[in-house]
């Protein structure tokens, strides 16, 4: 019986709107925020509003320990960044966070947390994304959102049937992590959150996953960017192999985000043919299985301290035989390689079955034997619906027409950079 622990706030938007109803026009768009934004864009900020050459350097490492360090939220806090700049930022920056809808718990700790960003020039709606945290006694791994919706339709796949809204910037994307922080009191200013489910040593995220909605090497340069910013040395500072990207296989882009970030590659495979492959993973039809398995072959600093982790969905009578489970080892052979076997999470009107456990058993058994240890992963969250591919936000896409009819209603001009 699931028991999740909902203590969300209702949520006027999460509906498409009736374009009988009277729809806002877009409204004025939050300021752009500074906690995200790269490091050579800060100096380039600070240069801006008057900065001195020579000072720059040492203002924009004061602001980086501030923001990521000690995690503030309100420039105030900046206590040695004098008032005058602390002022000329905050006229044309923000450093808050995006609002929290709704958080649910898991019986088994994982947290699941729905955000919604600050407004973006033509927006109405704020966009709001899912974000999952998923606890341990030594270490916490959170699976973070790179895209609202997602362009590619995997069949298996809740996010798939999301239409793509739109990208995520690198501020929202790295905000994921400092509200996560917030929320399990992760700041040295902070207390930690009491839940024997919460790491009791180590650190509270040790891990990142871009593994929630979206495909991120379809966002590829705020991607690069998120990724560059957590992994900084003077601020987050979470070692590049404890971040991984996963992918539905955009091969033109895994070579350089390998050489642009360092970070770890996973690889979502689920099938070992390309006729099986091309209907789960569609992008299979552009990037085969011959070529994608190729980059990975290659893919920067892959050694087997640094091995390509490979997700393969088990969907009872599609891609869980025996048969399968030998193809998937021969495939893999010469390469590097972890195998995620990640039983089929069910979603509302979703067409699959998951394998059942002996299957799957006896498929891990195959993979075992070729050694690859521990094959199986146990979803986590399944009642909050937060494992793997279960994740869908309700913002949705909408239409010019829709938003031209209420700007006409309201007699103002509206920024129709929304597509049909
Ligand atoms: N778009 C990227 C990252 C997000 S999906 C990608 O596809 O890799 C994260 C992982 O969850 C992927 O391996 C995805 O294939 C898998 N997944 C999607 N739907 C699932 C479901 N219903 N059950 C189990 N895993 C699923
Ligand atoms: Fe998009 Fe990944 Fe889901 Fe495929 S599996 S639809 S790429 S989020």
């Amino acid at each position: 019986m699931p028991q999740s622990l909902d203590i969300s706030k209702s949520n006027p938007n999460a509906t498409i709107p009736d374009a009988t109803l009277n729809i806002a026009p877009a409204l004025n768009p939050a300021k752009p925020s500074l906690v995200g934004m790269p490091r050579e864009t800060l100096k380039a900020v600070l240069a801006e509003i008057g900065v001195k050459d020579k000072a720059i350097k040492m203002r924009s490492a004061q602001i980086w320990h501030w923001l990521y360090i000690a995690g503030v939220t309100d420039y105030d806090e900046m206590r040695n960044v004098n008032k005058d700049l602390r002022n000329a930022l905050a006229e044309l920056y923000s450093i808050e966070r995006p609002e929290l809808v709704t958080e649910q718990v898991s019986v088994d700790g994982t947290r699941k947390w729905l955000i919604k960003m600050p407004l973006q020039k033509g927006e109405t709606l704020g966009q709001e994304v899912e974000c999952v945290y998923i606890p341990e006694q030594t270490r916490g791994t959170l699976c973070i959102s790179s895209q609202v919706g997602c362009t590619l339709t995997c069949t298996f796949c809740h996010t798939g049937t999301q239409r793509m809204v739109r990208n995520l910037t690198s501020q929202e994307i790295v905000a994921q992590i400092m509200m996560a922080r917030d929320l399990i009191g992760d700041w040295p200013s902070m207390e930690r959150v009491k839940d024997d489910n919460l790491p009791q040593t180590g650190r509270m995220i040790s891990n990142v996953v871009y593994m929630g909605m979206g495909e991120p090497l379809y966002n590829y340069e705020h991607v690069k960017n998120s990724i560059n910013i957590i992994a900084d040395g003077d601020g987050l500072a979470l070692s590049r192999r404890r971040i991984t990207l996963s992918t539905s296989g955009v091969v033109n882009y895994i070579d350089k985000i390998g050489e642009e970030t360092g970070c770890m590659l996973a690889i979502s495979l689920h099938g070992v043919n390309d006729e099986v492959r091309d209907v789960l993973v569609p992008i299979n039809k552009k990037f085969n299985l011959e070529t994608l398995l190729d980059a990975c072959a290659n893919y920067p600093g892959i050694s087997n301290a640094r091995r390509v982790t490979f997700e393969y969905v088990m969907l009872k009578d599609i891609n869980d035989s025996i048969a399968d489970a030998k193809k998937l080892v021969s495939l893999l052979k010469g390469i590097p390689a972890k195998i995620n076997l990640i039983p089929f999470n069910p979603w509302p009107g979703s067409n699959y079955e998951c394998s059942d456990w002996q299957q799957i058993e006896k498929f891990a058994e195959v993979v075992n034997r070729a050694g690859y240890a521990s094959p199986i992963r146990t979803p986590r969250g399944r009642d909050i619906m937060a494992a793997c591919g279960q994740l869908k936000s309700e913002s949705v896409k909408i239409k010019k027409s829709l938003l031209k009819k209420a700007s006409n209603a309201a007699n103002e001009p509206v920024n129709t950079t929304e597509s049909d």
